[in-house]
């Protein structure tokens, strides 16, 4: 794609990745045959190449966000099924998150989406804050029917009381500092990124996480500092609160690379893996964080790649079929795609591939708060694949997917590394002991 950019424009660093981003597009289109919003509304400026076209024109013309190019770079999902789809390289992450930065310096909002947005920066990426939050949603929850009629907010807060859960799981008893020592002596040493909605939501994940890698030798530390990745913020626009996030992150794990060592940074919700693993492109203009930033993001592994690399042991057939969803973070923003089907099937599972299995199922990040609509549409369609794959439950390795389309089906739905753990001598996650 020609772009005509001044000198002056391209003296900003930002504004010159993306015009390299820009000139890679050759307005093929083959994207907007995988992108969901694309198949959803069937207008092309909801479709990668017709958001490029707008990005180009507000970045080129130096023009502020208007309400029209807001819109459908709103509707984005960032699922990036475009990235992995281009046959040119585009590389659309970088372009949208430099898009949605503008957006957030140059257009004022309406009040009420400038509310829910600050609402959920606000307590998200904290978890104290969020289970309070969720407390209240569980007494919020019987007022749906009547908050959603709500005229401007009664969609999104309708979204948010029906995806926050009816129970509170209680708290995990691992905490930021410990470390956790196998018995049968180390092979090797990492840190587990605890993170913020997913031990609130689910603390079952990262303690499975931890007895899984001790019981094969790997020593487990906590760092303390560990907080939110950033992408959740990041996602918003809200670029400097996501940089201070992953500074947080990356002073905790740089303090433990250079004191007793790690071998990897491990994650288990692969949306935080895909920004963690783009710490050092995000920081790269910061001269104090350039180079820790760079070395974070090439120690950080999902669990399921870094257990590829590990010699576990082959189970017995369970006599269970898993559909694998493989969260859009973990396919098209790390591509991981063969390691957890082939470790649940090492484990003695029968693992389905679901039908569409590239398309988002519309969580996103808080994509299915504040756009719940076409959130709810792509779940309604993910729901309907996996279904059509008659399994006796799902696995996913990423929380947020976990919630979406768990509030869709009565198949359970659990992480990856609960079932590898399970199968290896832990024991069973709690939705499956009727199967167990
Ligand atoms: S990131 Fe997903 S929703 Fe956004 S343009 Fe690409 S394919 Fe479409
Ligand atoms: S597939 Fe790639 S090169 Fe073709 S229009 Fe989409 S982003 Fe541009």
């Amino acid at each position: 794609m020609q772009t005509n950019f001044t000198e002056a424009q391209l003296a900003d660093p930002q504004t010159a990745a993306s015009e390299k981003i820009l000139r890679t597009c050759v307005h093929c289109g083959f994207c907007t045959a995988t992108c969901p919003t694309y198949l959803l509304l069937g207008d092309e400026l909801d479709s990668p190449r017709g958001r490029i076209y707008l990005i180009k024109d507000m970045l080129e013309n130096g023009k502020p966000a208007n309400a029209e190019v807001v819109t459908h770079l709103d509707r984005c999902l960032s699922c990036l099924s475009c990235m992995t789809t281009c046959p040119s390289g585009v590389h659309y992450q970088h372009l949208i998150d430099h898009a949605r930065a503008h957006v957030e310096e140059t257009f004022e909002r309406p009040w009420h989406d400038r509310l829910m947005r600050e609402l959920l920066a606000r307590v998200l990426p904290y978890p104290g804050r969020f289970r309070l939050a969720l407390a209240g949603a569980l007494l919020g929850k019987p007022l749906r029917p009547l908050l959603e009629r709500l005229p401007v907010l009664g969609p999104r807060l309708g979204a948010m009381l029906s995806l926050a859960p009816s129970t509170l799981p209680p708290r995990s008893a691992a905490k930021a500092g410990d470390v956790f020592v196998p018995s049968t002596g180390r092979l090797r040493r990492v840190a587990l990124l605890t993170g913020c909605a997913q031990p609130v939501l689910d603390p079952a994940i990262n303690d499975a996480t931890i007895r899984l890698l001790t019981r094969l030798g790997v020593e487990v530390v906590l760092p303390k500092g560990e907080g939110c990745c950033g992408a959740l913020v990041h996602h918003m626009g809200r670029e400097h609160e996501g940089h201070a996030f992953a500074k947080a992150n990356i002073d905790a794990w740089t303090a433990e690379m250079e004191g007793a060592g790690l071998d990897a940074i491990i994650i288990t919700a692969s949306g935080c893996g895909t920004t963690i693993k783009d710490y050092g492109h995000m920081l790269r203009e910061d001269a104090a964080y350039a180079a820790k930033a760079a070395r974070v993001s090439a120690l950080a592994k999902d669990i399921t790649e870094f257990l590829a690399g590990l010699d576990l042991p082959e189970s017995e057939p369970k006599g269970l079929t898993v559909a694998y969803h493989s969260a859009c973070s973990m396919q098209h923003g790390q591509k991981i795609t063969d390691a957890p089907k082939l470790l649940l099937r090492r484990m003695g599972f029968t693992v389905k591939d679901v039908p569409e299995a590239h398309i988002c199922c519309g969580s996103a990040g808080v994509y299915n708060i504040l756009q719940p609509e076409i959130a709810g549409q792509l779940r309604a369609r993910k729901v309907r694949n996996i279904e059509r794959t008659k399994p006796d439950l799902i696995a996913a390795g990423n929380i947020g997917c976990m919630t979406q389309i768990g509030k869709g089906t009565e198949i359970p739905i659990v992480h990856t590394v609960q079932l590898i753990d399970w199968a290896t001598g832990g024991p069973a996650p709690e939705s499956l002991k009727s199967l167990a």
